[in-house]
């Protein structure tokens, strides 16, 4: 399975979290969230005064944070400038500005470079939002996870502590700038399999994606 890569895509609460990592520990694979990159060079922004209504002030900084993620599905961890950001960008500051800052192209093209030289060779199991379609459209299984908004916000809100109204409400609002914007926009890629997980268990759906995974994998060594 070394070249495997398996793309996991959906809007936010649809539990691609734990279902990527729980994939990635089942088949010994690594794992990259993509989505704590965008939440890391947001942060960084915010932390360095740069004016996020403006897209060219955001794009004139873009190269400038030092983003370096860890694979371990067990362990997945962010550091920004060496320290480490997993706590400080899951805050409610980054969650409202992540959107708008994950739209400046300039943005995109440095966090694909960055996403590209961590899937290398593959043997990972990536989550995003364009994974299937723009940043390897070449993966073996793409998957696309999505739920109903209120399944989502009530996912989202036992998760993280919080009202489920004013989850779904901040979800939606990411939603709309992640599917609507011009460059990657959320979709669901060419040849996904959808997968609506509300009415499983997380280990229901774990298995779903590994029989996938095992299907392509089987096809592939009886082609070699
Ligand atoms: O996955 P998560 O909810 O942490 O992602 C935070 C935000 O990062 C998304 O709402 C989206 O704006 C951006 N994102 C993206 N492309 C990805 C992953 C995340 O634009 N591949």
């Amino acid at each position: 399975m070394s070249s495997l890569v398996v793309a996991i895509d959906g809007p936010s609460g649809s539990g691609k979290s734990s279902t990527s990592r729980g994939v990635a520990v089942r088949l010994g694979l690594r794992y990259l969230d993509t989505g704590a990159m965008f939440r890391a060079m947001t942060w960084w922004m915010l932390s360095h005064g740069v004016d996020l209504s403006n897209p060219e002030a955001i794009a004139a900084r873009a190269s400038e944070p030092i983003i370096e993620s860890g694979t371990d599905p067990l362990d997945p961890t962010i550091l920004v400038d060496g320290a480490d950001a997993a706590i400080a960008i899951r805050s409610d500051e980054v969650n409202a500005a992540v959107s708008p800052v994950s739209a400046v192209p300039a943005v995109r093209t440095r966090l694909l470079q960055l996403q590209r030289a961590i899937i290398g060779e593959g043997g990972i199991v990536v989550e995003g939002r364009d994974i299937g379609s723009v940043v390897a459209p070449d993966a073996q299984v793409k998957i696309y996870l999505s739920a109903d908004a209120q399944a989502r916000a009530v996912r989202r809100a036992a998760e993280a502590g919080g009202d489920v109204e004013a989850t779904q409400k901040s979800l939606l609002a990411r939603d709309r700038i992640d599917s609507g914007r011009a460059t990657a926009p959320l979709t669901m890629a060419d040849g996904a399999a959808h997968i609506d997980p509300t009415p499983f268990t997380l280990a229901e759906v774990i298995d779903q994606v590994v029989v996938l995974v095992e299907a392509v994998s089987d096809a592939r060594g009886s082609d070699a």
